[in-house]
This record gives C-alpha cells, structure tokens and sequence, in this order.
C-alpha cells in the first residue's frame, strides 16, 4: 500500500477514558431479558448530558431524544437486553434445574459460576458436572438444558428457598469486562450493549462536536430483543419513526468450525458490517455505503435469507414500513461469556453511524420511485 493511502486510512480513536469506563460499568451489570431496568438507568444517566429529553416505555426501554419537536424522527437503535437463564425447577435435595432466557448455550454451562438474582440480593451458584472419572466406560453425556443444574452450597429446597431463591429468579454468569492484547474488549453480553455504547457515543459525539441535526434524534436502547425483538416492536409503534439505524452484532466467521459457505466470511477488525436483506432498505443502505467511502470506514457486507434476526425486521415492518437499515459489529463466540469485539470496529460502528446521521436530510425521502 502507497504510504498516502496508508496517511488516508488511519484509524481516529473515538473511545475515551471516560467512556471506556462506562462501558466497563454498563458490561458488568447484568441485564436480562425483562429485566433490563438497572441497566437501562446506567444507561441514561450517560446519555443524559447529550439529549434533550428522555423516554421510557412500560417495559423499560430506553429512548434518548434530540430536538424533540422537530416532525422527521430519526432513529438509531440497539438492543438492551442479554441472554440468561431461569430458575425452572428446585428438587428436593436442593439442586436447581434451569431454562434458556435467550439463546442461552446449554453447550457452556458445565463449571460456570453463576449469579442468581434475588430480591435479597445475588445469590451464588455453580453449573455442576460429574467428573471425567465417573463417566468413564461410558457414552459421554454432553451437556443439554435438561441435564445441566446449579449447586447453590444447599441440601434441600427448604434451605434454597431461604436463600431468597425461587422458580423464576434469572440466572447471569460472573463474567466480566476485560481488555485483550489492547485490541479486543472480551466479556458476557457484548451481544449487544456494546450496540448501546455504540449509539450513546454517537450521541456524545453530536453534543461535542456541537452538530445541529435538522431532524428529531430517537437513541433508542431496546429491551427483550433475545426473544423476538419485542421492545422494538413496542418502541416503534409508539415513536412512528420516519427512519431507523440499527445497530448490533454479527458473527466473525473467521474462527474454527465456522462454515463460511454458510455464514458468509467476516472479521473482527475488518470494519462494520452493512447487511443486505428485504427488510434494509436499499437506499438507506446506499446512503450509509456511501458514507464509508466518502469518509474512509472500511466495512464488510454480508447477506440475509428472510429476515436479519435483528430488531431491523422489527423498525422496518411497523408503521407500514419505515425505511430500515442494519449496522453490525463483527462477534468472535456469541452467547458465549468470552463474546469479543475488535476496538477499531466499535470506534468504526460510531463514525459510520455519527456520519450517516450528517448525510440525512430533513424529510428526506428514501422511496424507490417518486
Ligand atoms: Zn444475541
């Protein structure tokens, strides 16, 4: 590569110390599906210096709000929720079977410590296994939801339940935030805060850069997205948004036992991904490709049969179709509690959404024919 081109392409950090933290913070608390809501306050409380108003739904999702009178509404979302699992079944000697919340990987569970909330608190417990000496001789078991259970220290269900716990508590893993090699961040439910730290630093961005949008900006943090993107649905209906920009996470492919002839070939660190699917609209997608040219992004495409599988589908089928449109972050290990993203593609995600939102106009109209 020409060294010019090289000077052209550099990397802008977008990503601060205080930012970084909060992203720590908002990782480290767990949000599961429906029961978003300390989360969902992190979250504001970030966002709160650059918007003019807030709203919250009756199922908590979160919605930022710049320029709350304009009539074009404008929306850049992601998804709030994570994965976890629930209490299902506590046996009488004290042992505590489980259900997804999500797609919850029944594959992992073995030997993971857990956190089980309580309205006392955590509680404290193991995903149990029997030991390769046991098994021996055997055909090996591999784990499934209906033989994987928790060991929370009890004998009986008498002293289970006295530690506050109870059949439809939510079961999260201790996973938490860290940095890899300075290239990764690594932790549980990457899949998708970092979708709600993305939108959020777009909107820091806008307030420090002092842009003055011509539309209304809905940031919009989505909660029960893991069970059939629902808080979008709800969300949509009630903002009757002219656009939306969502944003969440895709699978790197580039790792083991992953077929790209299926899944397509995607990498971390290679740029966002912009997505082809019925339920993207072509002329927003235009629009944000043309972005990444104009301003240098790198960005990968990818393609959905049917529906994306994000809350897209959710914003682009309400309202009688709202121009809709899918801005991914490449995932090493989804649903996993080691779930990893390439820090330039995070910084990449908020320039390429930052960016878009410059090239909207006010009623700007996407049809194919006019
Ligand atoms: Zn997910």
């Amino acid at each position: 590569m020409a060294k010019k081109e090289q000077k052209e392409k550099k990397h802008i950090p977008v990503v601060n110390k205080k930012s970084l933290a909060f992203f720590e913070r908002y990782i480290n608390n767990a949000a599961p599906t429906g029961f978003e809501a300390e989360g969902q306050k992190l979250w504001l409380d970030y966002i709160r210096p650059y918007i003019d108003e807030h709203y919250v739904d009756n199922y908590g999702t979160a919605v930022g709000i710049i320029n709350p009178k304009a009539k074009y509404k404008v929306v850049i979302e992601a998804h709030a929720d994570e994965i976890s699992w629930f209490v299902n079944y506590i046996t009488s000697d004290g042992l505590i079977y489980v259900i997804r919340n999500g797609g919850s990987d029944h594959m992992i569970a073995p030997s993971k410590r857990v956190n089980i909330h309580t309205d006392k608190g955590i509680v404290k417990a193991v995903f149990g296994w029997p030991a390769i000496h046991t098994r021996s001789g055997e055909k090996e078991e591999t784990p499934k939801v209906k033989n994987i259970f928790l060991d929370c220290g009890c004998t009986s269900k008498d002293e289970v339940e006295a530690l506050g716990i109870h059949v439809g508590c939510v079961i999260t893993y201790e996973d938490e935030f860290m940095v890899l090699n300075d290239r990764y961040y690594v932790g549980r439910a990457l899949d998708n805060r970092a979708g709600g730290f993305m939108i959020a630093e777009v909107a820091r961005l806008l307030h420090e850069n002092k842009k003055k949008l011509p539309f209304g900006l809905y940031i919009v943090n989505s909660v029960q997205e893991e069970i059939g993107l629902r808080g979008a649905e709800m969300i949509a209906e009630y903002i009757q948004p002219n656009v939306a920009i969502v944003t969440d996470v895709t699978h790197d492919t580039s790792t083991p036992m992953i077929s790209k002839v299926s899944e397509g070939d995607l990498s971390c660190g290679k740029g966002p991904v912009v997505t082809y699917a019925p339920a993207v609209q072509n002329n927003l997608n235009r629009l944000i490709i043309k972005t990444a040219e104009d301003n240098k992004i790198p960005f990968q495409r990818s393609a959905s049969s049917r529906s994306t599988g994000t809350d897209t589908d959710a914003f682009a089928y309400s309202n009688a179709g709202v121009p809709s449109a899918l801005i991914s972050l490449p995932l090493r290990y989804m649903h996993t509690t080691v779930e990893m993203v390439h820090k330039e593609d995070v910084d990449n995600v908020i320039h390429l959404i930052y960016n878009a939102l410059l090239n909207i106009k006010d009623g700007h109209d996407f049809r194919y024919i006019q």
